[in-house]
């Protein structure tokens, strides 16, 4: 049996001492069982919605007693981040939900119709420029309603914003992005060398929160401090090294290591996020914005995006400031988040109060994520 989420206690309590003691440093685990009790009425249609729960029949006798007592007692796992606080609820029977690839047809179909009336199509046209102009001839442009005092898109040059699921995006395309990001940022700070934290993100179609189809990345430069949960882990890094003496960044990858939640890829470690946002969270964690392999880390991690059926998701990148090296923010890394932000055709937004002000609750397990990461 693979391990899943539904085993992690049971994972834990099997490593070794000195592992054992780095996983209770930095998680606690708590296991619920929730009592449901479905009416009669409800049987067939639960036998039938849930059928991935079992390998027998669905319809048959011992099929169908397997679903339901599954469903009528669902285990819970909540795992918390003892030094961030990040906390995600897993429960067993959403975890185990199979992928149901589902053709894009619709949302290609949607994405084709604004090609030709979309304002990326023609930047020089259609999108404002930065104080300083632009990247390349027409690579980025300023965003028309900023959120901070420096505010940035790089213009994909292909429209489609699921170009990442076709066989001809390369790594290449990743790379050029990230240079360009930077060359505009190094922009930024050069013309206002107080505007020094650096931030990239890439918001993918409309469940992501991306306003305009087009392929296309942001990027802001803050002043004085950095983004709010950026500062907090910085600190929350630091506290951490104050009490227990170890590098946190280097903990968080060793515990996901023990568990089988990380690989590398190249010079970069990826992992299959404990405590994810959101559905299948992945963190690169490199040591270096150019770090050679970082383009093709991106780039893999979104193939397996690709292959899990991921339509629309968010990126953003977390760095040290720019300039002279600050030691505020010694060893701090640079970590890419990848989560997927769910169906495209859904009404509902995936997140609610309970991710607002509580807790993450997610459905995909990190262990299937680690799977499909290490094919
Ligand atoms: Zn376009």
């Amino acid at each position: 049996m693979s391990p899943t989420i539904a085993s992690l206690d049971t994972l834990v309590a099997g490593l070794a001492p000195e592992a054992r003691r780095r996983f209770d440093r930095l998680f606690d685990v708590a296991v619920s069982v929730a009592e449901v009790l479905p009416p009669p009425a409800m049987e067939n249609w639960i036998c039938s919605a849930f059928k991935y729960l079992t390998r027998k029949d669905p319809a048959g006798p011992e099929g169908r007693k397997e679903i339901l007592d599954t469903i009528r007692h669902q285990q819970v796992v909540h795992v918390l981040n003892r030094v961030t606080t990040q906390a995600t609820l897993f429960n067993y029977v959403r975890a185990v939900r199979p992928i149901e690839a589902k053709a894009a047809t619709d949302v290609e179909a949607e994405i084709e119709a604004a090609r030709g009336r979309c304002s990326f199509c023609k930047p020089l046209e259609l999108t404002p420029a930065n104080s300083f102009g632009r990247i390349g001839q027409k690579k980025t442009c300023a965003n028309v309603a900023v959120y901070d005092g420096y505010h940035g898109l790089v213009i994909f040059e292909h429209h489609s914003p699921l170009r990442f699921r076709h066989d001809e995006f390369a790594p290449a395309e990743i790379a050029d992005l990230l240079a360009t990001s930077r060359a505009w940022a190094d922009k930024c700070h050069a013309e206002s060398p107080d505007a020094r934290f650096f931030f990239l993100m890439w918001n993918c179609l409309w469940k992501a929160g991306a306003s305009i189809i087009h392929g296309h990345a942001q990027m802001t430069v803050g002043r004085k401090f950095h983004y709010g949960k950026v500062e907090r882990l910085r600190r929350d890094a630091l506290a951490y090294k104050k009490e227990h003496g170890a590098d946190y960044f280097a903990d968080l990858v060793a515990v996901h290591e023990s568990l089988g939640l990380a690989v590398r890829w190249g010079g970069v470690t990826a992992l299959a996020h404990l405590v994810p946002a959101k559905d299948r969270e992945m963190i690169l964690v490199a040591g270096r914005f150019d770090a050679p392999d970082l383009p093709a880390a991106i780039w893999r991690a979104l193939k397996v995006f690709a292959a899990q059926d991921v339509k629309s998701y968010n990126l953003a990148v977390y760095m040290p400031p720019m300039g002279a090296p600050d030691p505020a923010w010694a060893g701090f890394p640079v970590l890419v988040h990848l989560v997927d932000r769910g169906d495209l055709a859904a009404k509902t937004a995936d997140i609610g109060a309970m991710e607002m002000y509580a807790s993450a609750v997610v459905s995909a397990d990190p262990f299937a994520l680690a799977e499909a990461m290490k094919k």
